[in-house]
């Protein structure tokens, strides 16, 4: 989609750093991090927003999971991590592409908000 930051992120249109990919998945460090693990999954096709899930498009929510799955290994995250989907305005989302906020590295509270 034109004018999507993770649609250029996903075509090497704008520089990321990346941390796992496969035909479904896209995932890169946060560019502003909240904790020492703070990777962005996000999935190829554009969705905007967990608010536009459907039977169409939900295999792509499944690769996500799959993959933080693989990267939340790969990070060391053995002892638990936290996955975050904003979605909306409401929902404080800012890049209207669907993606989860996997975030570790160090112990969360037990806030959501
Ligand atoms: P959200 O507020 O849930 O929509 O999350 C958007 C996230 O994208 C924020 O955590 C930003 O720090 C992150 N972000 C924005 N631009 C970039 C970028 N160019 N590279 C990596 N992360 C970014
Ligand atoms: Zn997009």
């Amino acid at each position: 989609m034109e004018d999507c930051l993770f649609c250029k992120i996903i075509a090497g249109e704008i520089p990321s750093t990346k941390v796992y990919e496969d035909e479904y998945v896209f995932a890169f460090r946060d560019i502003n991090p909240q904790t020492p693990v703070h990777v962005l999954v996000v999935p190829k096709e554009h969705v905007c927003c967990a608010a536009a899930v459907n039977g169409d498009n939900s295999v792509y929510v499944a690769k996500c999971f799959e993959a933080i799955a693989k990267i939340a290994k790969a990070e060391g995250l053995d002892n638990g991590f936290r996955v975050i989907n904003n979605c909306g305005e409401d929902g404080g989302q800012t890049v209207m592409h669907l993606h989860f906020h996997l975030l570790g590295g160090v112990k969360l509270g037990d806030k959501m908000i």
